[in-house]
């Protein structure tokens, strides 16, 4: 077998971006050319949820653009930027690796004037779930996202289901500020006992790794109540409570909201977002699945 059988998409001439106006350049000069641009931002630690997307993008589009930037306005004060993890050398290798052509990696001082003043909020769907939790974060993603396709101009952007209050979110701002850029959604990649992939996994201590199927196990037995006929939210809800709570993890939130208005609701009569946070003392998780 050679390489290429090994890594069908090994891009060993992918170009590294560094600044917007070089990126917003080689963009345009993309455009001219006419060929299809797919675009999928990240924060970096790269890991297989990630490449999954860029992986969707080379089969659809002529052009892979990639972005790694770990966005400072997304995190609260009290929040693990600092701590978050980071290793360019692996990423920029697992980039080539997915078929990535073009890897912008900014700096956050490329990206943000020291006297920046332009916010992009999104006022409805932001001020539940993860937004009630981390006030401020989703006019951080919005404003950076907006930035991003402002910059990288893709034809379709590639985006996790596993954020998916954030998807929603970003739907709604390109939606409402008609960005011309289709969202694509991928789905959440997980680990053999059911884990979804993060970059925060690896802040887990192995007893809280082992604990942390537990929001796994908590969507499972959400879809087979429903499955079973039962349309409580409360009930639902109250069954994933016991199974959070004999771990160490804490519970932020476990909702049971309407799949588009993320509106609580009591009844499950219609298409259903299940969505919980937990916090373990080296990261807080969110998972999510939808039940229809
Ligand atoms: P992040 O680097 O955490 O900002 O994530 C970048 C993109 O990868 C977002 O669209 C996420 O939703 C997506 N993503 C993160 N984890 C996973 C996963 N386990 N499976 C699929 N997509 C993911």
């Amino acid at each position: 077998m050679d390489a290429s059988e090994r890594r069908p998409y090994l891009k060993e001439d992918m170009e590294i971006i560094r600044t917007p106006e070089e990126m917003q350049e080689r963009a345009r000069a993309l455009r001219r050319a006419g060929g299809t641009v797919g675009f999928v931002p990240t924060m970096g630690f790269l890991h297989e949820g990630h490449l999954s997307l860029m992986r969707i993008v080379r089969e659809r589009a002529d052009t892979v653009i990639a972005s790694i930037f770990l966005n400072p306005t997304q995190f609260g004060p009290n929040e693990d930027l600092d701590a978050y993890p980071r290793d360019f050398e692996r990423d920029e290798v697992l980039c080539r690796e997915a078929g990535v052509d073009i890897l912008f990696y900014p700096t956050a001082e490329n990206m943000y004037a020291a006297d920046a003043s332009v916010w992009v909020d999104e006022e409805a769907l932001s001020s539940v779930l993860c937004g009630a939790a981390r006030p401020g974060h989703f006019r951080g993603v919005c404003t950076i996202v907006a930035k991003l396709l402002n910059i990288v101009q893709p034809d379709f952007m590639v985006m996790g289901e596993k954020d998916a209050q954030q998807l929603r979110v970003l739907r709604r701002m390109v939606r409402d500020l008609h960005f011309p850029v289709e969202i694509v959604s991928g789905p959440t990649i997980r680990e053999p006992d059911g884990l979804a992939m993060s970059s925060r996994n690896k802040y887990l201590s192995p007893a809280e790794r082992a604990e942390a199927v537990c929001l796994f196990q908590a969507l499972e037995k959400a879809k087979a109540l429903f499955a079973e006929g039962e349309c409580t939210a409360e009930k639902i809800k109250a069954a994933l409570h016991e199974i959070i709570t004999v771990t160490s993890g804490e519970v932020d939130y476990i909702e049971i909201v309407d799949d588009e208005t993320l509106q609580p609701l009591e009844l499950l009569q219609k298409p259903v977002l299940v969505a919980l946070a937990v916090k373990f003392s080296g990261a807080r998780l969110i998972d999510n699945t939808v039940l229809a």
